[in-house]
């Protein structure tokens, strides 16, 4: 007995010393990740607007390499040993934690059980069911500047590998000329194919709707027959010089101010292209018309006045005007962060549900910070009846009612970020299927609901 005793008593020290204090430190943990995962169902952050990782249950074994290799840091959290979707519109498609992941128990999915995605049907060389029409970029799902680009530029090497030698005009027509049809088109011209961009703006895509010299957190990308460029902070202006550049050295054709109607395969498996101003002819099409080419519109009178805006330029414009910001996403809630800090601004928010849970979880922390400073004024549970000259009428039971209409607020200016319009008809009459994905369920929309969003 007396000699079993040092190594009960060491036994006792090692359990008190290090084992308990490990167990207490991972049940804190634990109990914090179950905190966090009851504070986003609350706020509805649970339920994904988009891409978010999906784990396979019967591989996770709670490694915890996920957790560690996001960036977004609070997407995921290790629940009863397992990692656990935690805050799923935190997630921005970044699949450090498939890569991670030492099992391979992950996978990026879109959409959830309750919340579908419409997506265009392609397979994984892009090319939809339309021989020789492919997609790539965000209409493809896949947002993020260096995704488009690697889309971009993989789904050029497809839509090419089959050019034939002896073929006539235009290799390739692609459609859109933001990151991912930019680099499509530099993945041609390095191939020394016949290419046209024909955009209907100007070259830059999503990125020219960005504030001025907001920084953009890009990951390392590639564009074709440029250096490599690494992880990193980039300003709005620095990029659109470098995406321009780049055109210029390759000498690309980007057709710009020209919007394209209508796609039509041809009988003879070449494509019609038809736009404002021509039809043109080409072996193959790819399409990098991103999701937001068409702001989705409020349909309230008065929403075709001067003041009324899609997009957030300058904001120093607005300085010492009434400002309403209308939406719930990121780029809403990034707008009225900027214009909150702009001299004399002052901003009101509107957002038609009781909490904003689309924009990422550091966009949210900065808005409260704004609306505790008294930069911006909030009004969820709010929807826009009527834009006049010099004021809004806000409706809702979040609106402060002052008048018989509704709250009524003075107003210089409105800017509405409600996403954009998905060009179904556009794709359907190019032939393309969209599908509705739920999480890992896809099905596809002829069999289920009507195309629309
Ligand atoms: C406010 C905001 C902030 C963002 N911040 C970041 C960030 O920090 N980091 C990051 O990586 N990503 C960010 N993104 C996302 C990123 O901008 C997009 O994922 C990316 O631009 C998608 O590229 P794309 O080429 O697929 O589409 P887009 O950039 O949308 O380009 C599509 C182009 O197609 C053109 N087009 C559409 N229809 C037609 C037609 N019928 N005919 C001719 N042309 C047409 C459009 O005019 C547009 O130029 C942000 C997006 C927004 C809105």
């Amino acid at each position: 007995m007396n000699e079993a005793m040092p190594y009960l008593i060491a036994v006792g020290a090692i359990l008190v010393v290090f084992v308990l204090p490990a167990w207490f430190a991972f049940r804190k943990e634990e109990r914090e990740a179950m905190a966090e995962l009851a504070a986003a169902k609350a706020a509805g952050r649970h339920e994904p607007v988009s891409i978010r990782p999906w784990v396979d249950e019967a591989k996770c074994m709670g490694s915890g390499a996920c957790l560690a290799a996001c960036p977004e840091h609070a997407v995921l959290a290790i629940v009863g040993g397992q990692a656990r979707l935690a805050n799923a519109t935190a997630c921005i498609g970044h699949g450090a934690c498939a890569t991670a992941c030492p099992r391979s128990a992950i996978e990026l999915v879109f959409g959830s059980e309750k919340r579908g995605v419409d997506l265009p049907k392609v397979g994984p060389d892009f090319q939809t069911d339309v021989p020789g029409l492919f997609v790539a970029g965000e209409l493809g799902g896949m947002g993020l500047i260096a995704n488009a680009i690697e889309q971009g530029t993989q789904a050029t090497r497809q839509a090419l590998s089959g050019r034939k030698a002896t073929s006539e005009g235009l290799d390739l027509i692609i459609v859109g000329a933001g990151p991912a049809g930019v680099a499509a088109g530099l993945e041609a011209k390095k191939a020394h194919a016949n290419v046209v961009i024909l955009e209907q703006d100007v070259f830059g895509g999503a990125i020219r709707h960005y504030p001025r010299g907001k920084i953009v957190m890009a990951h390392g990308y590639r564009l074709p027959g440029q250096k490599r460029r690494k992880s990193g902070t980039i300003s709005k202006e620095t990029l659109i010089e470098e995406l321009g550049a780049a055109i210029d050295d390759a000498g690309l054709d980007v057709s710009e101010g020209e919007p394209v109607t209508s796609v039509q395969r041809l009988e003879d498996g070449r494509f019609e292209v038809i736009t404002g101003e021509r039809t043109l002819h080409s072996s193959a099409v790819l399409l990098c018309v991103g999701r937001r080419g068409t702001p989705r519109k409020l349909g309230v009178t008065g929403e075709d006045r001067e003041k009324v805006s899609y997009r957030l330029l300058e904001p120093e414009q607005y300085r010492h005007k009434h400002v309403l910001v209308v939406g719930g996403g990121d780029s809403a809630v990034e707008a009225a962060i900027t214009l909150g800090a702009e001299e004399g601004c002052r901003v009101t928010l509107s957002y038609r549900k009781e909490h904003i849970v689309r924009a990422k979880q550091k966009n949210q922390e900065k808005l409260a910070a704004s609306v505790a400073a008294g930069h911006v004024k909030m009004r969820t549970l709010t929807e826009v009846a009527d834009i006049g000259a010099d004021r809004v009428v806000l409706v809702g039971a979040g609106a402060e009612a002052n008048s018989a209409t509704g709250e009524v607020l003075p107003n210089d200016a409105v800017l509405i970020f409600c996403g954009g319009v998905l060009p179904t008809k556009f794709l359907a009459d190019a032939g393309i299927a969209l599908q509705r994905h739920h999480a890992k369920l896809v099905t596809t929309l002829e069999e289920t609901a009507p195309v629309g969003r």
